[in-house]
């Protein structure tokens, strides 16, 4: 059945939300791809080449749900949430916000798609001006979003939504330099500074990664909280997989590029149906296991995305490719309830995938 939030939205210039269907994406990417061309003076002469950052990309957000992207560094996680956040310019592909494709390079709609698409990026302290106080950051947004605003109500809603991060009274942090704070505050800051734009969809880059272990629970806590209560689409990048089976709704995995599996989150990290999430898997650090008996066999190093493996890009890493692997990329198959996996062992219906081979 379908329900409904009842958030009051404005989508550019030409659309307003009174009520957006729950079970339909507030964010959708298809086909999304970015290509970076490579300067000469790095090659030599020859053909132009590119690197293949992102490549097809295909993903929907959901008012109150968290949605990861898991995959190790330089898989392209990062580019995705650059281009959603409209920091480049995709090669190509389609981004759709409350179902309107967005083509928006500057001017009003550029402001109002930035203000309800939020990006909280991995270091906090290298994302604020160090000379300027947090007031400053905060007043900043919340008068270039909410321009009829005066000073009286500017400094009110600072102070609710430094509440809304666990930063209260206000002005305990907000006559304070960022260098004044802890990483963990800083992060809280960084929050609340999206926050003050009023946003429908927040990219959380890393956010935790850069942050003692002691706090991350907290922020990862906070960041869910505030999905729920403020019906946000949450989309969280991480190369942490436990922390994604612990805190999303839905995962991706992405690779080379690509997202290559997909489904319910539990499902993604419990029953892993693509040999690199398994690998992933294997890899993250695990208190239960014997690290004697269970070391995973070393498979050698992620490809070079300027000249990406032709078929399956895991495939000179792979311990289970055919040969159709090399040359022909695999298709999404369906392993049931929302799972998916780009791998040909699933191209039989076979149940599950071979377990990873660990060293001898
Ligand atoms: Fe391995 Fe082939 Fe599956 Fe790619 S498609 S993960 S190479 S088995």
């Amino acid at each position: 059945m379908t329900t409904e939030n009842s958030r009051i939205t404005n989508v550019g210039a030409d659309m307003t939300v009174e009520a957006w269907p729950s079970n339909e994406p507030v964010l959708k990417v298809r086909g999304l791809t970015k290509h970076f061309p490579v300067r000469r003076r790095f090659l030599g002469r020859g053909p132009k080449k590119v690197v293949h950052a992102v490549e097809n990309v295909d993903l929907e957000l959901y008012a109150g749900q968290v949605t990861a992207i898991i995959g190790e560094s330089g898989s392209g996680k990062s580019t995705v949430a650059r281009l959603l956040a409209q920091l480049y310019v995709p090669t190509s592909g389609e981004i759709a916000l409350y179902g309107k494709p967005v083509h928006v390079k500057h001017g009003k709609a550029f402001r109002t798609y930035v203000g309800q698409v939020q990006l909280i990026l991995q270091d906090p302290f290298g994302s604020f001006n160090p000379v300027h106080t947090i007031a400053y950051h905060l007043r900043r947004v919340l008068r270039i979003h909410n321009p009829s605003l005066g000073l009286k109500a500017i400094d009110d809603r600072m102070a609710e939504v430094l509440k809304e991060v666990n930063l209260a009274p206000a002005n305990q942090f907000s006559e304070k330099y960022p260098h004044e704070l802890s990483g963990g505050q800083r992060q809280r800051i960084s929050i609340a500074r999206a926050l003050a734009a009023n946003p429908s969809v927040l990219l959380a880059d890393e956010p935790v990664s850069m942050l003692d272990v002691s706090i991350r629970l907290g922020i990862l806590n906070l960041l869910e909280k505030l999905a729920t209560e403020r019906n946000l689409a949450l989309l969280y990048i991480t190369h942490d997989i436990a922390s994604a089976r612990y805190f999303a709704t839905t995962a991706t995995v992405m690779y080379a590029g690509e997202l290559i599996e997909g489904g319910p989150a539990e499902a993604v990290t419990q029953q892993a149906g693509h040999p690199y999430t398994q690998l992933l898997i294997a890899s993250a650090p695990d208190p239960d296991r014997d690290e004697s008996v269970e070391r995973i066999k070393d498979i050698g190093q992620p490809p070079s995305l300027i000249d990406p493996p032709a078929g399956c890009r895991f495939h000179p890493r792979c311990p289970f490719a055919m040969e159709k692997c090399h040359t022909e990329a695999p298709p999404k198959f369906d392993l049931g309830d929302g799972h998916w996996a780009r791998c040909w062992l699933h191209e039989s219906g076979a149940a599950a995938t071979p377990m990873f081979p660990k060293e001898e």
